[in-house]
């Protein structure tokens, strides 16, 4: 049962995505928090997807859906795991392929990193090199990688720009650029995936941390050539630590599960997750959707300092 049925279940989902590299931390709370208040403010249902394709820890994907039901969060469908979804990704990657949308990169870091960049290009960003090659050249990549036991990346072969809306963010309007699409040990690439279970699901609001503003006009285009509905996006401030960085596993022992080992009442750490978000007071998750304003703009959070009680606790 949903926790609330303040308004009428409108077709569409919202979604909480957790990559499981480790226990879900303050800032994932508040993260799920919000996607989940916001979905339920709109009258979508709500959605767990785990991510697990990449940097998975054993037995966190289980410990953070433990924890966010601690904190009263509730979701409408069992959990999907993005690793039992391969088939999907593969054959929407066919698709592009027959749409001539993809190509072969023979690029390792080091190449991309020794490129002459041309100068409207940010560091780090692809030059390019293997987009137009002819079969001869293709072939001499495929083989010079054979040799180390290495396989071709494939790559978006990206055209012209992508502009979204987010909530709070306005317009995005960024250059489509040739993202990778799977990578050479075989693994799906996060941007495939993720556009394409958001597809699938009938995901219509996405709701996750600002750091993955820029992505969004890139996986908003291939939403469109996968003839996906292009969801609403609200990117939320991060949540940082000390000194600025992205709050995260290092960060010590900030983690719902810690907090609840050394005896911090779940009310207390929805109570600071709500405080951070414009709802001060309000203990239960039921209490924050009761009094949160999907409008109200959100601030970056510091856990460590201020009058957050839970850094005593650990
Ligand atoms: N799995 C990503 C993360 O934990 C979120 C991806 C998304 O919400 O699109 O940062
Ligand atoms: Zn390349």
């Amino acid at each position: 049962m949903p926790t609330t049925a303040l308004t009428q279940v409108r077709p569409g989902h919202g979604r909480y995505a957790p990559s499981p590299s480790g226990d879900l931390h303050l800032g994932n709370a508040r993260t799920a928090l919000l996607a989940w208040a916001y979905a339920r403010l709109d009258g979508l249902a709500f959605l767990l997807r785990i991510e697990d394709l990449d940097r998975v820890q054993p037995g966190a994907a289980e410990r953070q859906c433990e924890d966010l039901r601690l904190l009263a969060l509730d979701w409408d469908e069992p959990p999907v795991r993005q690793s039992q979804r391969t088939a999907h990704y593969e054959a929407a990657l066919g698709r592009l392929r027959e749409g001539g949308m993809v190509y072969e990169c023979y690029c390792s870091r080091r190449d991309i990193q020794d490129s002459p960049r041309a100068p409207h290009l940010p560091p780090g960003a692809y030059p390019g090199t293997c987009r137009d090659l002819d079969e001869h050249q293709r072939a001499a990549g495929r083989e010079r990688l054979a040799a180390s036991g290495r396989k071709p990346a494939l790559r978006l072969r990206g055209e012209g720009a992508s502009t979204i809306h987010d909530r709070f963010h306005g317009e995005l309007t960024l250059p489509v650029d040739d993202v990778v699409l799977r990578r050479g040990d075989g693994v799906i690439a996060y941007n495939l995936a993720v556009v394409v279970d958001d597809g699938l699901q009938h995901v219509t609001q996405v709701v996750r941390a600002d750091d993955l503003l820029s992505s969004a006009p890139r996986q908003a285009a291939l939403a469109r050539l996968l003839g996906y509905a292009v969801p609403e996006y609200v990117h939320v401030p991060l949540v940082l630590s000390e000194d600025g960085r992205r709050y995260a596993k290092r960060d010590g022992d900030l983690t719902v599960r810690a907090l609840l080992a050394a005896g911090c009442p779940p009310e207390e750490i929805v109570g600071a997750l709500a405080a951070s978000i414009g709802v001060p007071g309000a203990r239960t998750a039921d209490e924050v959707l009761g009094r949160l304003d999907p409008a109200a703009r959100l601030e970056v959070w510091w856990p460590h300092t201020g009058d957050s009680p839970l850094t005593s606790r650990v």
